[in-house]
């Protein structure tokens, strides 16, 4: 057994103090100086592999910048890659698995170390605020200590619980899958990015590790920590390369075992088709484990305390210009408080700054031209589905930096069936939409195909319990903020389109990357 104290998440830098703000622009001097223009190669079986190809990774807050490059992988590197991978379980899957645990826990480690480094490279390379990647930051140091400690309940034999049987001793052994890939977004590049892969990896399994496109600097950054302390080669495969290609070549590969992917509804359902066909000499039925998009609900009643209500909405909205699976894109108000609630909320959102991460912008420019593009069309649609009340125009410059930026944008009286109430923009953009009562309002919540996150602000006792159990969302947040889920402490993951609710961060994670083997001796 490991020795460590009880997993405690890690807590948050508190920006208002001046030495904290220079410490940051301190490591984005650091950064730029030491890992921008670097170029991450592949690592197959511990080597670092080039490619003729490379794929770019921009500055979505100066699109002039490039930040750096990565390898761009082939079918035959995927190939190579998974063959390895194979080669390295043998030996992995009998390691102790307090041993396992102990590479996280070095990993965890270096990266409080280097916390401030990868925070600005993460401001840098997808434009989060100093907030943003601070506590992204965090969430990726509590995925490793939380992991390495739960990976202690499924060691040995008699780790689950067996009746006892005379005559005979029954017990269970958790077993590792074999080889999986996991493919996670660019939104959450450092923290997803290293949860997907070290909750396998911790349990016994390989991994082949397929970053965003848009992210394939911190996702290297990582990896090499995931190295330096200690884990063997071909145990964690770094494959960046084009979802399209080497991400469908894998995700049909007979050899592949299971598939963890974060990202967005549309690949998430497609790989779950193609996962689902067997392929020849296919030996086992995948394991496919999806965390997708959301449209996510906060209701506020005419019980709330407004500024509750206001701060809520703002930080759930806005937080990393809208770009979290989590974010607040729905605001339901009951009629009694609508113009109340909602005039208080385009006031809060008025002064939101947009620039860039490095200076420390409240909303910064959306990752790429295609999200740019996509979130643009649903700025177009706006007028003709409701009342623009903020915003409503993509930048493309922001204080002379040519960059994806979007203005806070909050639409209102907005259908629940409308488009832009009901598709996911993943952008900063709100609709608000007018409930009769709590039950109308509650009925508008529930009226998606998503199930991921959602919140009440009421004061009211009866519904707060009544949402509780009827509010359709996998994290269910009442008198806060929708997004923030913390390791450990709000294990997260949605319903329905939403995903298949492994609840990352829980205490069955693990879970999904074992296989249970009853073994029963007679004496
Ligand atoms: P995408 O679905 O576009 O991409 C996710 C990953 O899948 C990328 O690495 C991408 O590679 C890869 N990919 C694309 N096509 C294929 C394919 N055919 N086969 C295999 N892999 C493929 O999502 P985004 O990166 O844009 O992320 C945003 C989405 O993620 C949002 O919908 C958001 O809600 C969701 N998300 C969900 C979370 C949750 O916990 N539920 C958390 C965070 C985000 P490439 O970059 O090369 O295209």
């Amino acid at each position: 057994m490991i020795k460590v104290q009880d997993y405690r998440p890690q807590p948050f830098t508190d920006f208002t103090q001046p030495e904290n703000v220079q410490a940051y622009q301190e490591a984005l001097k650091k950064v730029r100086a030491e890992l921008v223009g670097k170029h991450y190669p592949l690592i197959i079986n511990g080597e670092r592999v080039d490619t003729a190809e490379r794929l770019t990774s921009l500055n979505p807050c100066d699109t002039s910048e490039v930040v750096g490059t990565t390898a761009k992988a082939t079918i035959e590197d995927a190939e190579r890659a998974l063959q390895g991978a194979w080669d390295a379980f043998e030996s992995w899957k009998k390691w102790d698995m307090d041993a396992r645990a102990r590479i996280l826990l070095k990993a965890a480690a270096i990266l409080k170390r280097r916390r401030l480094e990868a925070c600005a490279l993460m401001s840098i390379e997808v434009g989060k605020n100093y907030a943003e990647a601070d506590v992204e930051v965090a969430e990726a140091i509590d995925f490793l200590e939380y992991y390495a400690r739960s990976a202690m309940k499924y060691a040995g034999f008699g780790a689950a619980e067996t009746t006892w049987f005379e005559g005979e001793e029954n017990g269970l052994l958790y077993l590792p899958l074999g080889v999986g890939v996991s493919i996670s977004p660019w939104n959450f590049p450092c923290a997803i990015f290293i949860g997907m892969a070290a909750a396998p990896i911790v349990a016994g399994n390989c991994v082949i590790a397929k970053p965003a496109e848009d992210s394939g600097l911190i996702a290297g950054f990582m990896v090499d920590i995931m190295l330096e302390a200690g884990l063997p080669a071909g145990v964690l495969q770094f494959l960046p390369g084009v979802g399209k290609e080497v991400g469908e070549y894998l995700t049909t590969h007979a050899k592949t075992r299971f598939i963890t992917f974060t990202g967005s509804r549309a690949v998430g359902l497609h790989i779950n088709e193609v996962a689902a066909k067997t392929m020849p000499g296919q030996k086992w039925i995948k394991k496919v484990i999806l965390e997708l998009g959301g449209k996510d609900a906060m209701i506020v009643d005419e019980t709330a305390d407004l500024e509750v209500a206001v701060t809520a909405a703002a930080q759930g909205a806005f937080g990393f210009n809208g770009q979290k699976c989590s974010a607040m894109s729905r605001l339901i108000v009951v009629d009694e408080v609508y113009d109340a609630v909602v005039g208080q909320f385009v006031e809060r959102a008025k002064a939101l700054k947009i620039g860039t991460g490095e200076e420390n912008a409240n909303v910064t420019a959306v990752v790429n031209q295609m999200s740019y593009d996509k979130i643009s069309g649903y700025l177009d649609l706006a007028p003709q589905e409701g009342k623009v009340l903020l915003g409503g125009q993509p930048l493309g410059e922001v204080n002379g930096k040519q960059g994806y930026y979007i203005q806070p944008t909050i639409v209102g009286d907005v259908d629940a069936h409308a488009r832009i109430a009901q598709e996911e923009i993943f952008g900063p953009v709100v609709s608000v939409l007018r409930a009769r009562d709590w039950e109308h309002a509650l009925e508008i919540a529930n009226a998606t195909e998503y199930g991921l996150t959602g919140g009440v602000i009421s004061n009211k006792r009866e519904r707060l319990e009544q949402a509780r159990h009827e509010f359709e969302a996998g994290n269910l947040y009442f008198n806060r903020k929708i997004t923030g889920a913390i390791v450990g402490v709000q294990p997260f993951g949605g319903y329905y389109m939403s995903g298949t609710d492994s609840k990352a961060g829980g205490p069955d994670y693990l879970a999904n990357f074992l296989q249970l083997k009853s073994v029963t001796e007679r004496w």
